[in-house]
């Protein structure tokens, strides 16, 4: 028997598309049509992730929801598994596919501003950053994550946590109404009044509903923030500290803190460079400048700063530009927990003291504010109790070297685990569907498989943290 090529899922592939299927198709779509053949198609089928080096049979940039309807129609009519790509950032490595159809929307990247009116209507091409950029030009934002090349068409779909949680909620709570292309290619407008069920599931329940073109968000005035870096020596006490702080804090201050080894970059003494140390964001997004320095003041006191650039800036600045060839290979374990007192600290410093990977790190997101006021069955992401969401990874370079980082993961977060655990569906990587069950209580869950029934019976949509349709009773 000759070898039988499987998707990500292990599944067998389909047969290839033919090339009268191919140029059939590529006469009734506006956008760009990439083969293993063409030049551009290594670039085209790079993912942010390294370690995902699939290869796609076709990739479509898509220009318009018509070609978003012809590519649907496509993956079903063949059976090829279809890739939903945005800005690419699958923890999961699910915006490739082996042998599939990636759906590639990096070209639509319309913007309208409504800025009497505080909403936009965005493609799902922008990535945060472009949509940050352009919505600051008017004193105005949305929150997404801590990343600029994030798109928001992945982030949105999983729920969002980022520099804004605590003053503004999840990027889903300011999400008015989406425009999205269900499995049969019919493209439907959903909010609270049309498609209302749709609309709930789509707000943290992923790319399994349909395909988005375009989110409308509510914009908040957000213009000078005080933020930015700040670096701390890494004690059980400090940390400890920076999350009791951190709770303390007004909502108009989040915080991300990585308790990680020091990267050799030029701002940091070399002394440090490779000793733990907190590496903290600070956004304070309020009204005034002097409440902003007052808010991050203590966490300044907590142990001489080995780096303070806090400071107040615009809030673009918060995403700084990145290299469009960093291509990380990590293996990442997702969980929330209640508390970080100084025995947890203890054992998050012993922890990442046992691995020798020259990068890992324990990621501390203290939650509450206008997040934690949405109720639990309000939208599908449920995690709204959740006081800290907790992220720890380590950066590996070899296949061989992988498992070790992965079971060093591993056990780094059952050592952490508290009570029911959870998990934030975004920073899932392909870790079985029980994980995908953790992302949401039982409840969620029915209710999703329920709609995705409805939506997507026959699970076109399968390459993401899969929800599979309820079975008709
Ligand atoms: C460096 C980094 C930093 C991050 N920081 C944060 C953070 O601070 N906060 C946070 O909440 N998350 C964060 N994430 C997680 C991130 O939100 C998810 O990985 C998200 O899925 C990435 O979105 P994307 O569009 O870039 O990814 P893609 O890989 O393009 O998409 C991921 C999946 O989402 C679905 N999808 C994407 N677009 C669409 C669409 N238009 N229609 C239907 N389905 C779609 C598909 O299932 C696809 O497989 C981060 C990830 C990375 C890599």
């Amino acid at each position: 028997m000759g070898d039988v090529r499987q998707d990500a899922q292990g599944l067998p592939l389909a047969k290839p598309l033919d090339e009268a299927a191919i140029q059939a198709f590529s006469s009734k779509v506006r956008g760009q049509l990439l083969r293993p053949e063409d030049d551009g198609y290594d670039e085209a089928r790079t993912v942010f992730y390294g370690g995902f080096d699939r290869r796609p049979e076709l990739i479509v940039r898509v220009k318009d929801d018509t070609d978003i309807s012809r590519v649907i129609a496509l993956a079903r009519e063949s059976g090829l598994e279809l890739a939903v790509k945005s800005g690419g950032h699958s923890v999961a490595g699910h915006s490739t596919t082996e042998g599939g159809i990636v759906l590639d929307l990096s070209e639509m990247k319309n913007l309208e501003l409504d800025v009497e009116g505080r909403t936009a209507w965005a493609q799902t091409g922008l990535t945060a950053g472009e949509y940050t950029a352009a919505t600051a030009a008017h004193g105005l934002a949305t929150g997404f994550g801590d990343t600029g090349s994030v798109g928001i068409g992945g982030i949105t779909l999983g729920g969002g946590v980022g520099y804004l949680v605590r003053k503004h909620g999840l990027t889903v709570d300011d999400l008015l109404a989406a425009e999205v292309v269900t499995a049969d290619g019919e493209l439907l407008r959903v909010d609270a009044e049309s498609h209302p069920d749709l609309f709930w599931a789509i707000r943290g329940g992923g790319g399994n509903f349909g395909v988005a073109t375009r989110f409308q968000f509510r914009l908040h005035e957000v213009d000078e923030i005080v933020g930015g870096m700040l670096i701390l020596p890494a004690t059980p006490e400090v940390i400890a500290s920076f999350v009791t702080e951190a709770e303390a804090a007004p909502e108009e201050l989040s915080t991300i803190a990585n308790v990680m080894t020091a990267p050799p970059m030029p701002f940091l003494p070399a002394e440090v460079h490779g000793q733990l140390v907190i590496m903290a964001m600070l956004v304070y997004a309020g009204e005034e400048v002097e409440a902003g320095q007052r808010a991050v003041a203590p966490f300044r006191a907590l142990a001489e700063p080995i780096v303070d650039m806090l400071k107040p800036m615009s809030y673009p600045e918060i995403y700084p530009p990145e290299d469009d060839d960093f291509h990380p290979t990590a293996v990442a374990r997702t969980m929330f927990i209640d508390t970080i007192d100084s025995d947890v600290s203890q054992t998050i410093l012993e922890r990442l003291r046992a691995s020798d990977a020259p990068m890992r790190v324990a990621q501390i997101r203290v939650l509450g504010g206008t997040m934690a006021r949405v109720p639990a069955e309000a939208t599908a992401f449920a995690h709204r109790s959740s006081r800290i969401m907790m992220n720890v990874a380590a950066f590996y370079e070899s296949m061989e070297e992988r498992a070790a980082r992965e079971a060093w993961v591993n056990h780094f977060a059952a050592a952490l685990r508290q009570g029911e655990g959870g998990a934030y569906v975004g920073f899932l990587g392909e870790e079985g569907e029980n994980r995908v069950r953790e992302a949401y209580p039982k409840s969620t869950w029915d209710r999703l498989a329920e709609i995705k029934r409805r939506y997507d019976p026959s699970n076109l949509f399968r390459l993401n943290q899969n929800i599979p349709p309820a079975i008709e009773q």
